[in-house]
C-alpha cells in the first residue's frame, strides 16, 4: 500500500467521524433525512477544521445509494468515485488559484449537462472568498435558479468577504475550531492505531500547539512522530515544535520576583533558539495571567510555584503589559533574544514604588468586554462576530447587543457556550446571556479601546526605559543589551 500522510489516511469518511462538529453534522443529517432541498451550502470556519472534508462527505450522502440514517454507505459506485477522486460528477475547484470570471464561466457552462451516474452534479467551491467580483456576478446568476440537478458547495475561511447576495442564498455551516479536549482524544485514538506511543503531557503540548486544527494536529504529528521515532515524550514535543520548558519560564518569573538578575540572565544564557522565544513571550504572558486570575478568584489554573502568588497585582500587571507591547515586534525584530532581553530589563527595572507614577487603567476592577472577549477563548468564527458588539452586566443579566446582521448568524450553542464561559470567569453562578440587537458603533467600539490600550502600554514603557533604575540596569548589566536602548 502506498504511504499516505497522516492528515489524509485520518480524513473522516462519514459524519460520525468529523470531530468536533457536532452540531452541523446535526443539521446536514436532519436535512439528508428529512429531503430538504438545499442546493448550496457555505462551510466556513478557520483553516484545517475540516470544511471541504464534511462537503465531501454531504456529497456523498447526497448521491449515496444505499444512505442509511443520513451517512453514506462508502461501498457503492458513487462513494467509492468520490473516496478514489475519480468521479466526474463531483468538481472540486480552488478559488484561489481559479478566480477570474473567464474561468468560472467555463464552469458555469458545464452546469446545465446531466449528472453522468449520479443524482446530483457538485461544484465544491474551495476559498470562494478568492473570486472575483466579476465571478461571484455571474454565479449569483446560476445560484437564483439552479437546474435541479446541481448542488453548490462553498468552503471560506472568510466569510465576511463573501457578498450578502451570495450569503442570504446558502445554508450557512459555521464550524468551529476543535477544543483542546476533542483533538486529545482524536490524536491519542489516531496514535493507537498507528501503534504510536505517546505520553499524556506530550499529547496535552501537541493538542494546545494545534491550535483548533485537526489538519494541524495531524501534521505537526507527522513530524513528531518521524522525529521521536514512534515513542513521544513531552520533551520530544518541546523540542521539535520550539515550546519553552515551564521551569523556564517559572524561573524567569521567580528571578523578577526576587529581582535576580544574575539568575535571571543565566537562565536566558541557556536559550540558543532564536525561534523559541516568541514562545517565551506568549507562554510568560500566559503564567502571568494566570497567578493574576488565581490572585482575583482563587481558581487556580494551572501548577505554578505557589511563591509567585506573592507578587504585586499591580506588577504583574505591568510585566504582561510591557511583554504586549514587545511581542508586537518580535517578528520584524533582527534580534529575538534581545528584545526579550530588553524585555525583562524593563521588567526587572519595575519598581513597585514607582508604580504610583505610572498612570493606567486599573483594568481587573473594571468590566472590559474586549479583554474579556479575548480571554474567554470562543470560538473563532463566534469571536470574529462578537468583535462588533456591546455589552454590559446588569447584576445576573450579561446584555450582548449586535448589529441585526451578526445577530442571525450566531446560533444558541455560541450563547450556551458563552454563557457558560462567563459564568466561570465572572464567578456569577446563574448569569444569563440576553441578547438584543441595540448595537451602538460609537459605544465603545472595540478598535478604539484597542487604541487607548496600546497608547497606554506605550505610556508605561517609555516612563519604565526613561526611569532611574532601568538606567542604572543597563549600566550595570550585559553590555551586550545597550544597542537596543534608545533612551
Ligand atoms: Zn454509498
Amino acid at each position: 500500500m502506498s504511504y499516505l500522510v497522516l492528515a489524509r489516511k485520518w480524513r473522516p469518511k462519514t459524519f460520525s467521524e468529523v470531530v468536533g462538529q457536532d452540531h452541523v453534522v446535526k443539521a446536514l443529517q436532519n436535512s439528508l433525512i428529512n429531503d430538504s432541498a438545499h442546493q448550496a451550502f457555505l462551510f466556513t470556519g478557520t483553516r484545517g477544521v475540516g470544511k471541504t472534508s464534511l462537503a465531501r462527505i454531504l456529497t456523498k450522502a447526497l448521491n449515496c445509494e444505499n444512505l442509511v440514517d443520513g451517512e453514506p454507505c462508502n461501498e457503492c459506485d458513487s462513494c467509492l468515485s468520490i473516496n478514489n477522486n475519480s468521479s466526474i460528477d463531483f468538481q472540486e475547484i480552488d478559488a484561489a488559484s481559479r478566480r477570474g470570471i473567464s474561468e468560472t464561466k467555463e464552469l458555469l457552462e458545464t452546469i446545465p449537462y446531466m449528472p453522468s451516474s449520479s443524482k446530483f452534479k457538485v461544484y465544491l467551491i474551495d476559498e470562494v472568498h478568492m473570486l472575483t467580483k466579476e465571478s461571484f456576478n455571474s454565479l449569483l446568476k446560476t445560484l437564483e435558479e439552479p437546474p435541479p440537478h446541481v448542488i453548490f458547495m462553498f468552503a471560506t475561511t472568510e466569510f465576511s468577504q463573501i457578498p450578502a447576495t451570495i450569503l442570504s442564498r446558502c445554508l450557512q455551516l459555521n464550524l468551529n475550531s476543535v477544543t483542546t479536549e476533542d483533538l486529545r482524544k482524536q490524536l491519542s485514538l489516531i496514535y493507537s492505531k498507528e501503534k504510536v506511543k505517546c505520553e499524556d503531557s506530550a499529547l496535552t503540548l501537541i493538542s494546545d500547539a494545534a491550535n483548533g486544527s485537526i489538519r494541524d494536529a495531524l501534521t505537526i504529528s507527522e513530524k513528531i512522530i518521524s522525529f521521536s521515532e514512534r515513542n513521544i515524550t513531552s520533551s520530544v514535543v518541546r523540542e521539535v515544535l520550539g515550546i519553552p520548558d515551564d521551569e523556564l519560564i517559572q524561573g524567569i518569573l521567580k528571578n523578577l520576583k526576587d529581582k535576580n538578575s544574575e539568575e535571571l540572565f543565566k537562565i536566558l544564557d541557556e536559550i540558543n533558539n532564536d525561534s523559541s522565544i516568541k514562545s517565551i513571550f506568549i507562554n510568560l504572558m500566559e503564567l502571568i495571567k494566570n497567578i493574576s486570575l488565581t490572585q482575583f478568584s482563587n481558581i487556580k489554573k494551572d501548577s505554578f510555584d505557589p511563591s509567585l502568588l506573592e507578587i504585586d497585582p499591580g506588577t504583574l500587571q505591568i510585566f504582561y503589559q510591557l511583554c504586549l507591547v514587545n511581542i508586537e515586534y518580535i517578528d520584524d525584530f533582527p534580534d529575538p533574544k534581545g528584545l526579550l532581553e530588553m524585555t525583562l530589563l524593563k521588567m526587572l527595572a519595575f519598581d513597585f514604588e514607582e508604580k504610583k507614577n505610572l498612570i493606567f487603567d486599573e483594568m481587573p476592577n473594571e468590566f472590559d468586554w474586549p479583554r474579556l472577549l479575548n480571554e474567554l477563548k470562543l470560538s473563532k468564527v463566534f469571536s470574529q462576530h462578537l468583535m462588533q458588539s456591546n455589552a454590559f452586566i446588569n447584576q445576573k443579566d450579561f446584555i450582548l447587543s449586535l448589529p441585526q446582521e451578526k445577530k442571525v448568524l450566531i446560533n444558541d450553542k455560541n450563547i450556551k457556550d458563552l454563557e457558560l464561559k462567563l459564568r466561570s470567569m465572572l464567578s456569577i453562578k446563574d448569569l444569563k446571556v440576553i441578547v438584543n440587537t441595540n448595537y451602538d458603533v460609537l459605544d465603545s467600539p472595540m478598535n478604539i479601546k484597542e487604541e487607548n490600550q496600546k497608547k497606554n502600554n506605550e505610556i508605561i514603557e517609555e516612563k519604565i526605559s526613561s526611569s532611574k533604575s532601568y538606567k542604572k540596569l543597563v549600566s550595570e548589566l550585559n553590555p551586550k543589551i545597550k544597542k537596543f536602548d534608545n533612551s
